[in-house]
């Protein structure tokens, strides 16, 4: 039996898996098939029927996914997990798990640059419609409501500005819809719980902080199994109505012997059956090996990222710091009532000589890897002026938040002080 704890330390090292029936494994193995024998035609008849839980396909299911989705469930406080190749299957599913041709969603504004390609460009051109609104005014989010609106999505931290989203206020407004809140986590695993806040769904790019270690591309999506699907039928056609492909499944009758988990299963049987987004065990394995350290590194991570953020901010070179230990006000009060123990990793902050000091600092930095991602155990800087901003016109980067002299450090789990010096070393070269 797997251990019961309240404490995320505790979780991340043992829920989901004990040891393994047979070879008594400690470690989660990696179960490296592509198919399982069915026991007998009765066996494979109730699987097929969902009558019974187990193994078909590793597109569709596989013990060492299991291990992990079973404690990411346990970590998040959700009913079910499900793991992906990405952050981008993961947030394309959470989208098409509800949404149709004609149908809509809104969401913040504020989002991690592939997701805001897929919600402007890539859904609408599969006829689903993202309706932006501003997350500083959660009621923004009612009024873009209509008859077709099927979910919020926000992030909880996004870049560039890392104005915390009002994730309790917009879940209200949603739940006096019928509308679930499904939030991207990926900046802010342990210290914020989402669910607890009144989200229906939370999703990661598990290739961040919850792997850690840069190796692997990785997504998870936790049902909260706190939504009401059936009291809001008409507004859920994926979920309340027969469905073809499936014998004439209708998910949230089907799934009642198995808990409230319509959401997750019908991603799982429907969209990675016949979208195949499956993340390899070798993968989910290494994102396992992640996951047990995920809350000692975030204190850590959380630790460093404050003690940086307040030498840049006495740093004579740079005009402002962007991280939310330093916010007052409405923002900061949405930080104090997300976060626990912490305020994430990610600092921002803009140099006084724009895009030419940006470059100056980035070239300087010695232990910093200069790289387009975020949530690695090693400090991370990237100059968006000159990066994953650079389509941009001078404008738009402004209006994105992105200043030329603008720069994103996602802070490792080094020795603060070495942190500090490469950051000092760097300013004074530019
Ligand atoms: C990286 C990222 C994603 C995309 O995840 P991949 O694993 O790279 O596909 C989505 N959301 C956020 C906030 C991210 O940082």
């Amino acid at each position: 039996m797997p251990i019961q704890s309240k404490h995320p330390e505790t979780l991340a090292v043992h829920a989901g898996f004990r040891d393994a029936p047979g070879t008594h494994s400690v470690a989660v193995p990696i179960h490296q098939t592509t198919s399982y024998q069915f026991e007998s035609t009765e066996h494979a008849a109730n699987l097929f029927a969902l009558k019974e839980l187990g193994n078909i396909y590793s597109r569709i299911m596989n013990p060492t996914c299991d291990a992990l989705e079973q404690r990411v469930a346990a970590l998040e406080g959700g009913a079910a997990a499900l793991a992906l190749a990405s952050g981008q299957s993961a947030s394309t599913y959470c989208v098409l798990n509800l949404c149709e041709a004609g149908d809509n969603f809104v969401t913040s504004t504020d989002l991690y640059g592939g997701t805001w390609n897929l919600f402007a460009n890539t859904l609408r051109q599969m006829g689903i419609e993202a309706r932006f609104v501003d997350p500083s005014d959660p009621e923004a989010f009612r009024r873009a409501v209509d008859d077709r609106t099927r979910l919020f999505y926000a992030e909880t931290l996004p870049n560039p500005k890392l104005n915390v989203f009002p994730i309790a206020e917009v879940a209200a407004i949603g739940r006096e819809l019928g509308i679930p809140l499904v939030v991207d986590n990926t900046a802010a695993p342990v210290i914020c719980k989402p669910l607890e806040m009144g989200a229906a769904i939370v999703m990661y790019s598990a290739t961040k902080y919850m792997g850690g270690h840069g190796t692997s591309i990785g997504g998870i999506v936790v049902d909260g199994g706190n939504f009401d699907w059936e009291a809001w039928g008409d507004r859920f056609p994926t979920l309340n109505r027969p469905d073809h492909s499936y014998h004439g499944a209708v998910w949230t009758e089907a799934v009642k012997p198995l808990g409230p988990i319509a959401f997750i299963i019908r991603m799982r049987v429907i969209l990675l059956r016949d979208i195949g987004a499956a993340l390899s065990p070798f993968n989910a394995f290494q994102l396992i090996q992640g996951v047990e350290t995920l809350p000692l590194r975030m204190r850590q991570h959380c630790e460093n990222a404050m003690l940086a953020a307040r030498f840049l901010r006495d740093h004579p070179k740079v005009s402002t710091v962007i991280h939310p230990s330093l916010q007052d006000g409405e923002a900061r009060r949405r930080a104090d009532s997300a976060f626990k123990d912490g305020f994430g990793a990610l600092v921002g902050f803009e140099l006084e000589g724009g895009a030419e000091a940006g470059r100056r600092f980035i070239e300087a930095l010695e232990m910093f890897y200069h790289v387009a991602n975020i949530g690695d155990a090693r400090s991370l800087a990237i100059h968006p002026a000159t990066t994953t901003h650079s389509q941009l016109g001078p404008e738009d980067q402004l209006a994105s938040g992105v200043s030329p002299g603008y720069v994103r450090l996602s802070i490792g789990i080094e020795h603060p002080d070495d942190i500090i010096a490469d950051l000092s070393q760097a300013l004074e070269k530019v």
